[in-house]
């Protein structure tokens, strides 16, 4: 079959929260084709790949016409490129871009070339994602961590912190986690509206509900008190994504009212971490703060996971890792930009001993590839949001495919953590 890339096509679609984004359409000579969905973040990271908008008034200025123009430009020039040769195709749009951040095409012009041509180099192969990725090895399933109260940038209440989330460890796979995940949302929607009254069980941007709660204890204390309900208890765990650049500025912290410094935040943590079942922490502190990310790393001790502070980008988790900053990346291809790079910062995390949790965005698409991706590269960790939301479940439902596909050879990570 002849996989030169034929055509490569672009158009403007809504993501979940209604916002335009991108989707791009690779085919090739022989008739394979894919086609990908770009993601978009709220709570971005300052060093994240520029995300290409249109401004003015059309669409709120979030329109991605533009980004559209750089795809046509990317198009002239992968022309005939063979699609699986994924590196060579994201190294001519890395050059074509020629910036830092991928300020001038836009990251998510790439990422939605290199997504799209992906796919239709596993369709060409005859493959799905996760094996056109990660070869015959690809069996491990991830642990979903289930964003079930929204907080932060992603909700309208009061809580700080952004996500607080359960993750089914002791499940004996990945289609009983993902059933104790769904038991457990239920029942605290229930618990909450019972104590909160109706509007407590709207929801935020991931799906989780978004209750009438300013403090972070009262939000793990909601969730475990559903978790104990369901007889959960020995088998899920708590983690919670801060996004604490999100209420930084001048120096401190601004929690439930009250200003906290770098060693108030972590005594904050500790104390949580010996209240609760907490095993993993996310940007527990502003992105520029290494030194203190190393620091919360040495003294809290669960996983500690860098998302702004590492943007998926091998240059800052090499930094991280030399100073001892998190235990884990959070890992989003669309930080970085392309299919390649993601790739070489997992295998960097992987090299020092670093975890790597793969992600959505709180706008996301009913795109599944991270689903596949986080089975290809094994990484054991997935988070994309509550088990609800057609979004949201697009990926978990994908995962259960997954399972489904393996068989036998699927395996579900219960000893992470151990
Ligand atoms: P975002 O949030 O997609 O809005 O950046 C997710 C996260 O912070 O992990
Ligand atoms: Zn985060």
């Amino acid at each position: 079959m002849n996989n030169s890339i034929a055509t490569i096509m672009a158009r403007e679609v809504l993501d979940s929260r209604g916002n335009p984004t991108l989707e791009v359409e690779v085919t090739t000579v022989g008739g394979a084709s894919g086609r990908a969905m770009v993601p978009s973040g709220a709570s971005t990271g300052i060093y994240e790949a520029v995300e290409l908008r249109d401004g003015g008034s059309r669409y709120h200025g979030r329109g991605v016409l533009k980004a559209i123009s750089s795809v046509e430009s990317i198009a002239e020039k992968l022309m005939g490129m063979d699609v699986g040769d994924q590196e060579s195709i994201d190294r001519l749009m890395i050059e074509l871009d020629g910036t830092q951040n991928k300020a001038r095409l836009g990251g998510n012009a790439l990422l939605g070339v290199s997504m799209a041509s992906a796919k239709a180099a596993a369709a060409a192969e005859g493959v799905r994602l996760y094996e056109h990725v990660g070869g015959s090895d690809a069996v491990l399933l991830p642990i979903p961590f289930f964003n079930v109260i929204n907080g932060g940038q992603h909700a309208g209440n009061d809580l700080d912190f952004q996500e607080f989330m359960i993750a089914p460890l002791g499940a004996g796979s990945f289609s009983e986690a993902l059933r104790i995940g769904s038991e457990i949302y239920h029942c605290l929607k229930g618990q909450l509206k019972d104590r909160h009254g109706d509007t407590a069980i709207n929801v935020g941007d991931e799906g989780g509900f978004s209750p009438p709660l300013s403090r972070s204890e009262e939000a793990l204390e909601a969730v475990s008190g559903a978790i104990e309900e369901m007889g959960y208890g020995g088998t899920v765990s708590l983690a919670m994504d801060v996004a604490a650049s999100s209420f930084y500025a001048d120096g401190c912290y601004t929690v439930a009212g009250e200003n906290l410094d770098t060693g108030e935040m972590i005594d904050l943590y500790k104390g949580l971490v010996d209240a609760y079942p907490l095993v993993s922490i996310e940007d527990p502190l502003q992105e520029e703060d290494f030194e203190g990310f190393a620091e919360v790393t040495r003294r809290v001790p669960v996983q500690i996971v860098g998302d702004d502070l590492f943007v998926t980008t091998a240059s800052r988790l090499r930094r991280g890792i030399e100073l001892g900053a998190c235990s884990a990346l959070l890992w989003k291809v669309n930080q970085v930009g392309t299919l390649t790079e993601s790739l070489e910062a997992a295998d960097i995390a992987s090299e020092h001993g670093y975890r790597v949790m793969a992600s959505h965005r709180s706008g996301d698409t009913e795109d599944p590839f991270v689903a596949d991706l986080a089975v290809a590269i094994g990484c054991g960790q997935i988070k994309t949001g509550a088990p609800a939301r057609g979004e949201r479940t697009a990926k978990y439902n994908r995962l259960l495919r997954i399972e489904d596909w393996l068989g036998e050879r699927a395996r579900y990570p219960s000893k992470l953590f151990d």
